[in-house]
């Protein structure tokens, strides 16, 4: 399960359109707790490093973002805890190439965005032997102990 308040839910949306008809890409930083819930605290928006051609249906973060991020989220005391990115004019079901591109633990969230309208968010968890998503609970709540650190 991942908790996520109300406006991170909204930021992915209106990044997804933003960026339609390419995919949008970003970074989900928070905390795990002791059973493995997720809580998201903020969304960290990122460019997304493909070429023109294959932006519309792969992402890919780049490693130098990656560690930017890691380094905004270390500074706040946060922990990347997933990702998100969009599927213009698809569903938000992850891609044999998310799927290939992806690890353990973490969240992987899409937004489905048809004709430049986010219709549809599901969050996703790999199997732990790497066969296949899951799709997780999203809890749309905020808990103010995050922001503590
Ligand atoms: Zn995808």
């Amino acid at each position: 399960m991942i908790e996520i308040a109300p406006e991170h839910l909204a930021h992915m949306r209106q990044h997804g359109e933003r960026d339609y008809p390419f995919e949008c890409c970003g970074l989900l930083l928070g905390r795990f707790d002791n059973n493995g819930t997720k809580i998201a605290a903020e969304t960290y928006p990122i460019s997304n490093a493909r070429e023109e051609e294959a932006k519309r249906n792969r992402f890919l973060i780049r490693p130098e973002e990656l560690m930017c991020g890691e380094k905004y989220a270390r500074e706040k005391g946060f922990d990347v805890v997933g990702f998100y990115h969009s599927h213009p004019d698809d569903r938000a079901v992850p891609s044999k190439y998310d799927l290939d591109h992806a690890w353990p633990t973490y969240s992987y969230i899409v937004v489905s965005v048809e004709k430049g309208q986010a219709v549809d968010l599901r969050s996703w968890q790999m199997e732990s032997d790497r066969s296949r998503f899951n799709e997780e609970e999203i809890a749309e709540t905020s808990r103010a102990s995050v922001r503590q650190c």
